[in-house]
């Protein structure tokens, strides 16, 4: 055990607590990996022997993420339930390695919309509803829920302390450490930035926004150093003396070529220990040894396998973001890693393959990725991409907008259905191939665009002796007799048109999944290629770093091969 002297929760009484709630906010700027602290923590609580959770706050008005553009918040993390989330409860799961749920993901917007409705219902009798308590009781009651029958519940609180907009959320955590606290604990990540003027590792603006923690009535208990070169002990001793914490419980986080990495990096230095000890509560088990494994993997692996991920959500002013996509990144490279391979990925804007040509911009990768999009743009560019992959064998994996593309790209230029395409592009199109699900139609009409779309996982049956069946045969998901029943997640409102299903299976497309009713195309996959698949779902949503998903494990087995 770590000998820490300031612990300030009483041992005694915390044993006979319930879930312990731990917050972890953010400091000095944003886009800190806040996340992936939280979800390192998560792992390394859990491979202590505890059911951990972990919930991510989003301080903005919408009341999920479905209605916010890729390029400004990233992926949409989509959940078993069907929430549609912040790209960090991607993380969580990959980390944790546990399905989280709907309650995991708290928006300012859904607390209002509460609220309200429940001032709107007479729910509050009579009373004057304020911030204070009503909006900060819901803040709590949601947390409480997600983090039921959990030893741990980890809460990201969204965006930098001091902001206005996400100030009730912290208001919130005092007053649950207020009401109980032996189950409430603080960490706070903040960056020391190392000016290039100076070359040297400042600690000031963590010492100020620790102040404004303390402005809101907060202590952290935990300081979680970010900072682009391990932080040395000069360091850590000014951020304990000036924070208020022992020097055990500055925590150096410094920049990784992997994330994977930040679970072992924070558990040498104790981190699990140290937030058990606090609690006053005893490890179960001690073990990081898979990830230690997988880290050594990601270092010493030398083979490189080159990889395009065409999309169109890469692009934002000067910069090339990939966040729109990390669960479709992070699933290609826990695959590779997997065969052993070092994944070098491209990102390629389709209208770029619209503007040059397939072969210009695509000569010398050996697989090609298109992953999930919406709307018109660049869905050009990505059939140009998917009639390469097939033509001259380059493995492909398409997910959602990538199998519905690569369904349009089939007909058009095998099955000889020109003028195919999807009507989410073309509503006049000469061959409707993929079109929008009936139900969809009128929610449309109506404008009820919110959480509306075929949303969670859903059933899907697999074809015997298809590819498809054969990777979920590989992953240890199903049999390689009986019912091959699989579980996807799902976020889509167009589908294969099964007018067309008779044409182009005859003209040699396969399917190879369909809904268990049989009426609704999952997967589709073409002949003699060493691997062509489309799911209508997102595999990427369930890929996890210690366990690759079967569909991303088989495109890469095609890959190495290549
Ligand atoms: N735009 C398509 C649809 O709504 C595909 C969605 C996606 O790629 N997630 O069906």
């Amino acid at each position: 055990m770590v000998k820490i002297s300031n612990t300030k929760l009483d041992k005694k009484s915390a044993k006979s607590l319930k879930t312990k709630f731990i917050f972890i906010s953010g400091g000095v700027i944003s886009g800190i990996g806040k996340g992936i602290t939280s979800a390192s923590i998560g792992a390394i609580l859990k491979s202590k022997g505890y059911k951990v959770s972990a919930v991510k706050v989003d301080m903005y008005l919408n009341q999920d993420a479905g209605t916010i553009r890729p390029q400004e918040h990233g992926e949409v993390f989509v959940t078993v339930d069907g929430i549609e989330t912040d790209q960090d409860l991607g993380h969580y799961e990959r980390f944790i390695g546990e399905p989280i749920y709907k309650h995991n993901y708290v928006t300012t917007g859904q607390i209002y919309a509460e609220v309200l409705r429940k001032e709107r219902a007479f729910e509050y009798e009579g009373e004057d509803v304020e911030a204070i308590p009503h909006v900060t009781d819901e803040i709590i009651r949601r947390w409480e829920v997600a983090g039921k029958n959990y030893d741990f519940c980890l809460v990201e609180l969204g965006g930098t302390v001091g902001e206005y907009q996400n100030g009730i959320f912290f208001e919130a955590t005092r007053i649950m450490k207020l009401r109980d606290p032996y189950s409430v604990l603080h960490i706070h990540v903040a960056y020391l930035p190392i000016p290039s003027y100076l070359g040297e590792m400042k600690s000031k603006p963590v010492q100020q926004s620790v102040r404004v923690l303390n402005s809101m009535g907060i202590e952290p208990d935990i300081i979680v150093g970010r900072s682009s070169v391990p932080i040395d002990e000069r360091r850590k001793e000014r951020v304990a003396l000036f924070c208020n914490v022992d020097k055990t419980c500055v925590l150096s986080n410094p920049d990784v070529s992997s994330i994977y990495e930040v679970p072992v990096i924070l558990e040498q230095q104790k981190a699990g220990e140290i937030i058990l000890e606090k609690f006053g509560i005893k490890p179960k088990k001690q073990d990081l040894k898979e990830w230690k494994k997988l880290v050594q993997t990601i270092k010493t692996i030398k083979k490189e396998v080159k990889i395009a991920v065409v999309g169109k959500y890469f692009g934002v002013g000067k910069f090339q973001l990939s966040d729109s996509y990390v669960s479709v990144i992070e699933s290609i490279k826990h695959a590779a890693w997997a065969n052993k391979v070092r994944p070098v990925l491209t990102f390629i804007d389709s209208v770029e393959v619209e503007k040059k040509g397939a072969k210009d911009v695509l000569q010398g990768f050996h697989g090609i990725v298109v992953p999930g999009g919406f709307g018109k743009r660049g869905t050009e560019g990505m059939i140009k991409t998917i009639e390469y992959a097939r033509v001259n064998k380059v493995p492909y994996l398409g997910l959602c907008y990538g199998m519905q593309m690569a369904t349009i790209e089939f007909a058009r230029n095998v099955a000889g259905l020109k003028g195919s395409n999807t009507t989410e592009v073309d509503e006049d199109s000469a061959h409707p191939v993929i079109h929008i699900m009936p139900d969809q139609e009128k929610k449309l009409l109506n404008r009820e665009y919110g959480a509306t779309m075929r949303l969670g996982a859903w059933d899907c049956v697999l074809a015997r002796k298809t590819k498809a069946e054969q990777c979920y045969v590989a992953g240890g998901v199903i049999k390689a007799s009986g019912k091959a029943l699989i579980s996807e997640r799902h976020r889509h409102r167009y589908e294969f048109n099964n007018a067309y299903l008779e044409q182009l299976t005859s003209a040699g497309l396969i399917v190879s999944g369909t809904s268990p009713d049989g009426n609704l195309v999952e997967i589709i996959e073409v002949k003699d290629h060493p691997f062509f698949v489309g799911s209508q779902f997102h595999p990427e949503f369930q890929s996890r770093p210690l366990l690759p998903h079967p569909l991303f494990s088989g495109f890469m087995k095609a890959v190495v091969k290549k």
